[in-house]
């Protein structure tokens, strides 16, 4: 293939465009950097705009600015009015979200990217990395003109997958560790367990393909959904047994316009615990499944009378699938399970977060809401000019699952951001940033509430 090498040195460059992408890009854009996000789809957002109106939690904090990171993507997901998004729901767990419409959501993605002078480049997956001395040189981004050469003075992995991590030579987990979670913490809310037996290969939480339903009226469907957990178990249960596609668990979101809900899912009931996120072949299932299940619930729904859903039916299918866990790169720091559970200050302190463990399947749990988050776990041991951010960080399977939310990523991708404005002002590598100086521009600049 044709190798194109582009002449411009970027000051940053942010793979990826997701929730810890856009916090990166933002943060370092403020600091006065040159910014290029690439995004390998073929829209931005990452799981923002995966699943029809799901919650992007905790981007406020108790109804209150988290950061002017995350209030500028607030502001310009509210600058479309109602259609664009609504409030989410307030409990513990998933508290201070905002519900958007997914193309409203691209919408103030581009619109918040214009306005901080990022430039995006979508359909640009970065599928390789030029490493000498511990540093990445170029990395490669394949387009359909060739495979194009980047440079860049920092580069930041918000990937989710830390494909640019993993290409450069970091050394990286997959799947649950082998860690010990204590059972007292536990709590479920599945409807059906995934139970088959896995042994040696890495499992996974599921893969999901999020959809959206029309010609549900959401009263009547939320009254009857209230009072009928048991007697829906009961008809998934049938469904499950007569063929038909049943996810493990279902959340329902009211849409922006009437008749339309958003369903988010637990997946398939058979998807296999080893679908991973970096097999083009499960990826392929987990997405034919997936657009089965989104078909075959609106005929479960209509076919058994609930209340609201008489004439319901498939309305639109996730422009990606949903992914939640993959590469977890090896940092200076590995976020532990314990760390989630008790209130241990790290000195090097540059996120928090929020809400409880959520394995989904494979454990829920509840967790020190707010614990800390170290500056160490966002540097990967093998390279010095690059920052982690998002899921692809240096965590533990539990580590990584407690407080996944999209406002935390954000949060992790706003300090990874800061600290690559700092580190081109100064001219030194991340590992070399004065902590305190890092801690002080995300509170005093950014409002972070460390
Ligand atoms: C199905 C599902 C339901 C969830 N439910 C909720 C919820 O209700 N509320 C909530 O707050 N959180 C929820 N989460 C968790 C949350 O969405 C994730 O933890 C969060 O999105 C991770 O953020 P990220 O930016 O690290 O990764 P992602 O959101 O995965 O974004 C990564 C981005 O990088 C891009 N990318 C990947 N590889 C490359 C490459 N090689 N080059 C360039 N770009 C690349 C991807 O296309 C994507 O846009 C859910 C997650 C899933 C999957």
């Amino acid at each position: 293939m044709r190798h194109i090498t582009e002449e411009k040195i970027w000051d940053c460059i942010v793979a990826g465009s997701g929730p810890a992408g856009i916090g990166a890009a933002v943060a370092c854009a403020r600091m006065g950097a040159e910014v290029l996000m690439l995004e390998a789809a073929g829209q931005p957002g990452g799981t923002i705009c995966a699943v029809p109106f799901m919650p992007v939690n905790r981007l406020r904090l108790r109804k209150e600015l988290r950061s002017e990171v995350h209030e500028a993507f607030v502001e310009s997901l509210l600058s479309f009015g109602s259609e664009g998004c609504y409030p989410g729901p307030e409990d513990d767990v998933n508290g201070d979200g905002f519900c958007p419409q997914p193309e409203f959501a691209e919408l103030a993605i581009y619109r918040l990217a214009e306005r901080e002078g990022i430039t995006l480049r979508l359909f640009s997956p970065v599928v390789d990395a030029v490493t000498r001395d511990r540093r990445i040189r170029e990395i490669i981004v394949r387009e359909k003109r060739g495979m194009v050469h980047y440079s860049a003075k920092l580069f930041i992995d918000a990937t989710g997958d830390g494909d640019l991590a993993a290409a450069a030579g970091c050394d990286f987990w997959e799947g649950k560790s082998e860690e010990a979670a204590d059972p007292s913490v536990a709590m479920h809310a599945n409807f059906m367990l995934r139970t088959q037996n896995v042994e040696e290969q890495a499992i996974h939480m599921p893969i999901t393909l999020g959809f959206s339903l029309v010609g549900i009226e959401a009263e009547p469907f939320f009254k009857w959904m209230d009072g009928n957990i048991g007697t829906f178990k009961e008809i998934l249960k049938k469904e499950d047994e007569k063929g038909r596609y049943v996810a493990a668990w279902y959340a329902f979101n009211r849409g922006t316009a009437p008749g339309i809900m958003g369903v988010n899912n637990g997946a398939w009931v058979r998807q296999a615990l080893t679908t991973s996120g970096l097999n083009s072949a499960d990826l392929t299932a987990a997405r034919k499944n997936g657009v089965q299940l989104a078909a075959d619930l609106a005929a479960i729904l209509r076919e058994n009378n609930i209340p609201g859903c008489e004439h319901c039916a498939l309305d639109r299918v996730g422009g990606i699938l949903g992914v939640r866990d993959t590469r977890r790169i090896e940092g200076d720091y590995v976020l532990t399970f314990a760390d989630s559970q008790k209130s241990a200050e790290f000195e090097d302190t540059i996120a928090r977060k929020y809400g409880a463990i959520d394995a989904n399947q494979l454990f829920m749990g509840k967790m020190d809401s707010g614990f800390s988050y170290p500056y160490r776990s966002l540097l990967p041991a093998a390279i010095d000019n690059l920052l982690l951010a998002g899921r692809c960080g240096s965590a533990t399977f539990l580590g990584h699952s407690a407080g996944k939310s999209m406002g935390n990523m954000m949060e992790l991708g706003c300090a990874a951001g800061a600290a690559a404005g700092l580190c081109i002002k100064n001219g030194n590598d991340p590992r070399e940033l004065d902590i305190r100086v890092l801690r002080e521009t995300l509170v005093r600049v950014f409002k972070v509430k460390l």
